[in-house]
């Protein structure tokens, strides 16, 4: 398999992709064909583990890997899990299934690509026989940052710095972020928004005089963002592994559709299980799910892409984005993979902050996305209904996609394809919001507030949010956004951000 930029360049091996994690023309690689599931492999796929099937799935792509050696990767992953199962699914009513992708180190879905991307990093290095050091720039909206941080830290040969946005993320999230020790770790605050954060570190990657000042103290760039492909494609394996586990208990029949609902902030979640569509899983409608930042929302419904808009905070902060990278993976694929059209559109984005997709393309070749967005009250209501319902908590983030669900089922009659909303973040990631929502409590205290919900839940704290209390802070530097390639240099000069 080759991999070929979203804006021309290529083709390059799945190990370079992985190491370059953005193409140097600033487009997205993407594979230059999808590999075929047939029903058969999936009959084939009831017996595996989860990580037999992620090493399987993975192989498709990245064919310069041996199965052996991703099966070494993904079980060395995985057993950073709670259980051995890091996607177990949940059926909450006759044909809702909830998928939980936040059992790992750090609570959120990240995890599920974070925990393997160190393993295929410093794999496709050895390959190549790159001996340069790896500098992962991250920007985070929240989740990203410290899933990156606990998968990279103490990796040889690499050193990590991740930007966060000061007054975008959780309390929680910050604190996980700073609280983060190891000998490579370096951790930002950005004067800004997410998108501040992430335009500031691509400006990085494209910065040729920083790329060789970098180059010559040792350091090759690499990203732990979803642009890179090897953040993409273990998020594929938990689609076609929902699917397998449906038909392995007897939910479905194997060819039988099914849909899903994405909480979406820079889309590449929504993007993994478009993958695994075109891959051959039988999946009739992708519903993508946004807060109020609804701009994909517009998007899907009118074809116009417009960034010029109020940019709110909300209690979903992952998906607090106005700017998703990820869609430029799936506009060259509707576009017949046409990189001077992607080039163009991207040159609109930047200039302008707006493009538009013609009407008759929007309608002939994205019927299978559906887009719904959820305002703040919607998401509080969605929480306390559900728990009042089933018993279930739900974070903000797949509140807002349950929501969406919800909105999809009054629109669509006699729908009754199973439908499997995917669970991002665990709700003790964000217990104020969650309390107030089930409780009608407040409680502004962020521990207080999980010890608050535990009780009223009767559920369990997370033993990484109650250790929470005891960690010092050792990052808690901050920064003006026009000041990022400084506090590069600063930070690989060690302590810059203590
Ligand atoms: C990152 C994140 C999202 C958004 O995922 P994208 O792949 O960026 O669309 C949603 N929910 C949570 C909890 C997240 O951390």
């Amino acid at each position: 398999m080759q991999f070929f930029s979203t804006r021309g360049e290529g083709p390059v091996s799945g190990a370079e992709a992985v190491i370059n994690g953005i193409a140097r023309d600033g487009g997205l690689y993407a594979p230059s064909s999808f590999p075929v599931i047939s029903r058969e492999d999936i009959d084939d796929m009831t017996d595996l583990t989860y990580q037999e099937r992620a090493a399987y799935i993975m192989s498709l792509y990245l064919t310069d890997f041996s199965y052996e050696e991703l099966l070494e990767y993904t079980t060395k992953a995985y057993d950073k899990f709670e259980d051995a199962d890091p996607a177990p699914i949940t059926k909450i009513d006759e044909n809702t299934y909830v998928m939980e992708l936040w059992h790992g180190p750090t609570l959120a879905f990240k995890d599920v690509a974070l925990t393997v991307l160190p393993y295929l990093l410093t794999g496709s290095k050895k390959k190549k026989g790159d001996d340069t050091k790896s500098l992962i720039l991250v920007a985070t909206s929240g989740d990203t940052g410290k899933a990156a941080l606990e998968g990279f830290k103490n990796v040889e040969g690499t050193e990590i710095i991740v930007f966060y946005p000061r007054a975008g993320v959780s309390d929680m999230q910050k604190l996980q972020m700073q609280t983060t020790s190891g000998e490579n770790v370096h951790v930002i605050g950005i004067d800004g928004n997410f998108d501040d954060a992430q335009t500031a570190v691509k400006t990085i990657f494209s910065n040729k005089e920083i790329v060789a000042k970098l180059r010559e103290m040792g350091y090759e760039l690499s990203s732990a963002n979803s642009i890179n492909f090897g953040r993409l494609v273990p998020q594929v394996v938990y689609y076609v592994s929902a699917y397998v586990d449906l038909v392995a208990n007897e939910e479905i029949k194997n060819g039988d559709e099914i849909n899903f609902v994405v909480p979406s902030g820079n889309f590449g979640n929504m993007l993994a299980a478009y993958y695994a569509k075109r891959m051959g899983i039988p999946i009739k409608q992708l519903i993508v799910a946004s807060n109020k930042n609804n701009v994909l929302t517009e998007f899907f419904s009118s074809g116009v892409y417009d960034s010029n808009r109020t940019f709110h905070k909300t209690m979903s902060p992952s998906m607090d984005i106005l700017v998703s990278s990820n869609l430029e993976r799936l506009l060259y694929e509707i576009m017949n993979r046409d990189a001077n059209k992607i080039k163009e559109l991207m040159a609109e984005l930047k200039n302008s902050g707006y493009y538009t997709i013609e009407e008759d393309i929007l309608n002939d070749k994205f019927s299978e996305f559906l887009g719904y967005f959820s305002t703040e009250e919607e998401t509080v209501e969605c929480i306390d209904n559900v728990f009042d319902e089933y018993g279930y908590l739900l974070d903000p983030h797949t509140a807002v996609a349950m929501s969406a669900y919800l909105k999809y089922l009054n629109e669509t009659l006699d729908e009754d394809t199973p439908t499997v909303v995917v669970s991002t973040a665990n709700p003790y990631k964000f217990p104020q919001d969650v309390y107030k929502a089930v409780s009608h409590y407040e409680e502004a205290d962020a521990q207080k507030a999980a010890k608050k919900l535990a009780m009223f839940s009767a559920s369990e704290i997370p033993q990484q949010i109650k250790e929470l209390k005891t960690k010092e802070v050792v990052h808690s530097k901050v920064i003006a956004k026009e000041n990022i390639a400084d506090a590069v240099f600063e930070a690989l000069e060690k302590d810059g951000d203590k």
